[in-house]
Formats: C-alpha cells, sequence, structure tokens
C-alpha cells in the first residue's frame, strides 16, 4: 500500500507538470514512467504500443498460456481540462446539456427551412440559434479559461490501481487467467486509446475491467449501464460476479450504479462493439473533483484506493474461479 501511494504520487506530479508541454508528450513521459513501474514489478512483455498504449503482461499458472482466458486491466493516463461546465453545482446538468445540445441542432434544421414562412417560427428560430449559440460558448470558455488539471483522482487512482493489482500477480499469478494491462491515452477525448486497442486485436473472449475516478471516499460502484445518449449494459457475468463479492465483503462498501456520473467510460467502445466489460468507479451521484484544478494528491481517499483495489483483486480471483463465465 505504501508503494502504491508513493506511486500515485509521482504519477499526479508527472501529471501536475505538464501544462507547458504538448499533451501528447506529456502522455508519453507518463506511458514510460509507469511501464517502466510495470517493469520493476516483474510484468512481462511491457511496451507502448503505437497508440500510447502502455502494454504489459502477467500470464497464468498454466502450460500452454495461449489457451488461458483473458482478463484485461484498464485504466487511462490522460487528464482533462477544468472549465465552467465542470464547476460544483453545474457538473450534475452536464448530460441533460448534452440532451439539450443535441435537441437544439435538431430542432434548428427542423425550423430553418420554415423560418421564412412565420414570424412565429423565425422567433424560435432565433430563440433556437441562442441557445446554441450559448451551448458553444461553454464549450470555448473550456477552451480559453480552462486549465489542464491534475488529474489524481481522474485517473491517476485507476493507473494507480491497476499497476498495484498487476504487480500483486507477478508475484503470485492466478491460476488459469492470463491478465493484460492496458493504460490507455485519450480516454479524455473520446476513448481513443481503447478503441485503438479494440480495433488492432481480436479480444473475443476477453474480459476487461476498467478503473477509473477510484480515489473518492464513497461506494466503490461498479457500473450496470453506461453513456449519456447512447447506453450500454455492462457484461451480465461480470455485474453478478461484482454482486456477489458486494454481498460478501460489505466492509468494501461495494454498490451498483445504473446512472453513473461522467460521460463515457474506456469500457464502453468495448461494450458497443458487444465485448465484455465492467468499469469500477468511486461515485455516489457524482465524482470528486471531476476535472477540476483540486483533482490533486491530498485529495486522493486512501481509504477509497485501498477498497477498490480490493474489490478488484477479489473479482480476479472470483473471475479466475470461473465465477463470471
Ligand atoms: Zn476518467
Amino acid at each position: 500500500m505504501g508503494r502504491f501511494l508513493r506511486y500515485v504520487k509521482i504519477d499526479t506530479q508527472s501529471a501536475e507538470g505538464q501544462t507547458t508541454i504538448p499533451s501528447t508528450k506529456k502522455q508519453l513521459d507518463l506511458a514510460n514512467l509507469l511501464a517502466k513501474e510495470l517493469k520493476d514489478f516483474g510484468v512481462q512483455d511491457v511496451r507502448i504500443s503505437e497508440f500510447g498504449i502502455v502494454y504489459g503482461m502477467v500470464p497464468g499458472n498454466l502450460a500452454d498460456n495461449s489457451k488461458v482466458p483473458t482478463i484485461g486491466f484498464i485504466a487511462h493516463m490522460d487528464t482533462s481540462r477544468s472549465g465552467l461546465i465542470f464547476a460544483p453545482g453545474l457538473v450534475r446538468f452536464m448530460p441533460a446539456w448534452i440532451a439539450a445540445s443535441g435537441g437544439l441542432v435538431l430542432l434548428q434544421a427542423l425550423l430553418e427551412p420554415f423560418a421564412s414562412v412565420s414570424r412565429r417560427v423565425r422567433g424560435l428560430a432565433g430563440a433556437v440559434r441562442g441557445g446554441l449559440v450559448a451551448s458553444l460558448g461553454l464549450l470555448a470558455e473550456r477552451e480559453i479559461r480552462g486549465a489542464d488539471v491534475p488529474g489524481a483522482n481522474d485517473n491517476a487512482s485507476g493507473c494507480g490501481v491497476v499497476v498495484a493489482l498487476a504487480s500483486k500477480l507477478a508475484a503470485e499469478p492466478l491460476g488459469s487467467t492470463r491478465v493484460v494491462v492496458l493504460i490507455t491515452g485519450c480516454e479524455e477525448a473520446g476513448t481513443l486509446g481503447a478503441r485503438a486497442f479494440r480495433d488492432s486485436r481480436d479480444t473475443g473472449g476477453w474480459m476487461f475491467l476498467n478503473f477509473d475516478n477510484v480515489g473518492g471516499p464513497g461506494s466503490v460502484r461498479f457500473l450496470r449501464r453506461e453513456g449519456v445518449i447512447d447506453k450500454w449494459d455492462a457484461d451480465p457475468g461480470l455485474v453478478a460476479t461484482a454482486d456477489r463479492i458486494a454481498t460478501a465483503r460489505p466492509d468494501l462498501r461495494m454498490k451498483p450504479e445504473d446512472h453513473p456520473a461522467g460521460l463515457t467510460y474506456d469500457s464502453s467502445p468495448i461494450l458497443a462493439a458487444g465485448g465484455r466489460a465492467l468499469t469500477i468507479s468511486n461515485q455516489d451521484g457524482f465524482i470528486p473533483d471531476l476535472h477540476r484544478a483540486s483533482d490533486v494528491f491530498a485529495n486522493v481517499d486512501r481509504d477509497g484506493v485501498r477498497r477498490a483495489l480490493e474489490a478488484g483483486a477479489e473479482l480476479l480471483a472470483a473471475i479466475d474461479g470461473g465465477a463470471a463465465d
């Protein structure tokens, strides 16, 4: 645990020092650091892919490793930008804002052809246009006034849990399951890292566990559904497994969540393609410090991270025992 907390700290500081460096360079620095840590812990086959994904593998204990089931551990190393839309009190309206903006675009397209016909339609079209401009203004505000956030909770906490679990496994491999570590970039830019990985190889039959924002003091949530406008159900076998662990280990404060805070997760493109995935995220209606300058190491809840880490270890052991088959 001490080693792991030190690790989160290193990770955070790297992210904090990134304001003047282009995002891609920053991500590569962090990728190099994470890759080194994984190698030091004894994870095999560690490399950084052309998509900037840190990849590593912990084989199972069976002779023919190519035939064993695979669990993919995902976390994202990129951070985001702050802005008015992430202000406390406003952030919970974000899904509504996105839905409303989508609605306005549609309405605009429907009304525009009739604007010349009636004054009332013209007035309505003007109001819709005004709404769209305000909506774009919020986006622009974030680009102009927002700052790159440190990302201790989002998502150094997830990287930390994934690296800690991988190091534990490298010391004591699972019986009949291989674990692949995937630390992605560009999650905040539309889960591009996860998409690239999904499209680059056959992951049929793999199970993915994604750790995102696990540094909060709240419940360790397993997300039964994800997405804002498009929704995807998490894998039923993984959800049932998490449900059983939640009952057996009340001390971990694990709970299901059907309306997660945040937008899409790295598990979303996998679920969208029919794959098996589940995201773990500490949240009770909101994600602490999400995309804000206060997302620093000092605000990471150690007990929350510990519970997420133990929940991950329990999930692994259960999946290795065939619980999610
Ligand atoms: Zn995140």
